[in-house]
């Protein structure tokens, strides 16, 4: 079966005393990989919920591509504090050559730095419809996919085992 990699990572933020995640709403229909028929997703389906992340270009680490697709998806930059986990899935191609793909992404857990959400390059805008902070808390039940919920509690017991984290946090207003 062909392999993807790809590596994501899930921001940080303390806002207001709390912990926060940005997510982002990705387009389903995609000009280069448009839906057909069997398997199209419905104009009427709720959207995705989804960490950023994207394909390990060649000669890169999987860290260097987790921050650089948080930026390119998400607008803001943010400060690597160590892998997560690597999450697995299989999905089917619905462009192209419908193949069946074995996909491996790499989690990594990050600090929010500078930059304003949603702030994206316009063609990323055909890639990513809306970006949020999303309460860490509430983010195992709202993030779309199993392997993304399963990384979300893996965030929750960081930051809970490591208290330090706060002091790293740039603690803002809004
Ligand atoms: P990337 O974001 O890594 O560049 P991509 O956007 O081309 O890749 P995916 O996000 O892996 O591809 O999406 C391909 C298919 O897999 C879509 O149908 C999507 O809904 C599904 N998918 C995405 N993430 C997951 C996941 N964590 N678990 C199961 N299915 C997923």
């Amino acid at each position: 079966m062909e392999r993807e990699f790809s590596a994501g990572g899930v921001v940080l933020r303390k806002m207001r005393g709390s912990w926060f995640l940005a997510v982002i709403e990705p387009h389903m229909d995609r000009p280069k990989k448009p839906p057909t028929g069997r398997g199209a997703r419905p104009k009427t389906a709720a959207a995705i919920i989804a960490l950023p992340k994207g394909t390990i270009d060649q000669g890169e680490k999987p860290d260097q591509t987790a921050l650089r697709e948080v930026t390119e998806e998400t607008g803001v930059r943010a400060e690597l504090v160590g892998k997560l986990v690597d999450i697995k899935y299989v999905y089917v191609r619905n462009w192209g050559d419908g193949a069946r793909v074995f996909k491996i992404v790499s989690f990594y857990l990050a600090i929010y730095r500078s930059g304003r959400l949603g702030n994206i390059a316009p063609e990323m805008r055909i890639e990513v419809q809306r970006a949020f902070w999303l309460p860490l808390k509430a983010a195992p039940a709202a993030l779309s996919y199993t392997g993304e919920r399963k990384v979300a509690l893996l965030a929750i017991d960081y930051v809970k085992a490591h208290p330090e984290m706060e002091a790293h946090a740039t603690n803002t207003a809004h």
